[in-house]
């Protein structure tokens, strides 16, 4: 008997809208071992929601990395004050508010800046904080430390062709600066 496929629709696996894939049961090698049954997959219904969302996450993952033009469609398709942040000054802001969900930054291109040794606040010039001009070093690259900042927090980064306003970000939760610049 050959395995049957197992569909994630977008209601059974929250997250993956649109995604429509299939994954057959040789893609879930660890479902097999938990059953601890060589046959494959018999009964898709003990599976519970969370399990689901583990198995597929592979596959959400590829294609969010595929997902790159609809990642900057739904940035520029949020109204002001919403969960989309634009531009650099914007991005800084957020970053620095901890509120980045997945951060599109562009996939080449420096922008050198500032960094603050003491808050650790990034910015274009030096007197970015109350701490002033002599606490802030030089950094080559201020989409790199936003881009490692995203991560830090719990956040994803990802390569766009030309994100809008040179860069952007949608949020986890909306902030109280809408300033898109
Ligand atoms: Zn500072």
């Amino acid at each position: 008997m050959s395995p049957a496929p197992v569909a994630f629709s977008g209601e059974q696996v929250p997250g993956a809208l649109g995604l429509g894939q299939l994954a057959t049961a040789a893609e879930l090698p660890e479902v097999q071992v938990r059953l601890g049954d060589p046959a494959p997959l018999a009964d898709t219904s003990t599976l519970t929601p969370a399990r689901v969302r583990a198995l597929a996450d592979p596959i959400i993952r590829t294609w969010v990395e595929n997902s790159g033009q609809q990642l900057v469609t739904r940035i520029q398709q949020e109204p002001p004050g919403g969960l989309a942040a634009t531009g650099l000054a914007a991005c800084l802001n957020v970053v620095r508010q901890h509120a980045v969900q997945i951060l599109a930054v562009p996939d080449h291109g420096l922008v050198p800046g500032f960094a603050c040794r003491r808050c650790g606040a990034l910015g274009r010039t030096r007197t970015g904080c109350a701490h002033g001009a002599s606490a802030a070093s030089a950094v080559p690259d201020l989409i790199e430390e936003m881009a490692v900042g995203t991560i830090h927090n719990g956040g994803q980064v990802q390569a766009v062709p030309d994100p809008p306003g040179g860069i952007a970000a949608w949020l986890r939760f909306p902030t109280s600066h809408r300033d898109n610049t």
